[in-house]
């Protein structure tokens, strides 16, 4: 099994599990690797419910530390963040990675201005907006953190599916130009098995897009996205499927940003 490079900590506050729960899972579903990415503190001040304080990092560090432990060489444990794009964000982003010696970190949109559109808590504010509006704002947005080069990895690609809210049409016009802003950045996507379980019920990103990435030729994790151990490698199978339907043959690794490819099974 690939590795899984995208799960979360209860550091976050809506997570749970203990490390040793999630290498046993990870050891169990028959990951190579097994990497913690939570979400990563905004600023040094409070920013959202949803995330570590950055006072949190050094508990975070402990996690992984603990990890690391339980895993005692039959796993190799990977050191992440997912942290948010915003803008003007990147000199924090490069503070953070200056933190620890991370070995891959992974940027996401959840945020266009003030909303946190992937927030169920904000669903109504769905129903005021024009979808076509939020998608262009999104993918624009998604171009502009591939072309920050502040991450290794871009997480969920067509999280803007999430609820359901898709513009009329072939979507393709949406992807197209954050496919070439992707393809240039040189950062990988993550194909994110977490939409199966939301209303969306489809993967992120969307086989349309993945088609597109391959044929551009950006570089591809799967990752479960996991708030739960039992999350961890969750879909797998079916995610090497569809990427390999996609025309991909294997999927890349961390190691304190270096890159080394792995051969889809
Ligand atoms: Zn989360
Ligand atoms: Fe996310
Ligand atoms: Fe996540
Ligand atoms: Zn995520």
């Amino acid at each position: 099994m690939p590795a899984d490079y995208h799960t979360h900590t209860p550091l976050c506050h809506h997570a749970v599990g203990t490390p040793e729960e999630y290498v046993d899972s990870a050891l169990s579903a028959g990951l190579t690797e097994y990497g913690i990415s939570d979400h990563a503190p905004v600023g040094e001040a409070f920013f959202d419910d949803w995330r570590m304080l950055y006072q949190d990092l050094p508990a975070y560090v402990e996690w992984m530390d603990r990890a690391q432990t339980h895993a005692a060489g039959r796993l190799a444990i990977r050191r992440g963040l997912e942290c948010d794009w915003l803008p003007g964000c990147a000199s924090w982003i490069d503070r953070l990675r200056n933190e620890h010696s991370w070995d891959y970190l992974i940027g996401s949109v959840h945020y266009l201005g003030q909303w946190d559109f992937d927030n169920p808590k904000w669903l109504g504010r769905w129903a005021e907006s024009d979808v076509d509006e939020v998608w262009y704002l999104y993918w624009k947005e998604y171009a502009a953190m591939a072309e920050s080069q502040l991450f290794d990895i871009l997480g969920h690609p067509d999280l803007v599916k999430k609820f359901c809210h898709r513009p009329e049409g072939d979507l393709r016009r949406f992807y197209e130009p954050a496919i070439e802003a992707i393809a240039v950045s040189g950062c990988a996507i993550e194909l994110n098995t977490a939409g199966w379980h939301k209303p969306c019920a489809e993967a992120y990103p969307a086989p349309d897009f993945l088609e597109l990435a391959r044929a551009a030729g950006i570089p591809l994790v799967i990752s479960s996205d996991a708030h739960a151990p039992d999350e961890i490698g969750r879909n797998f199978d079916q995610a090497i499927h569809l990427a390999k339907a996609a025309g991909y043959t294997e999927t890349l690794l961390f190691e304190k940003g270096k890159r080394r490819m792995e051969l889809l099974p």
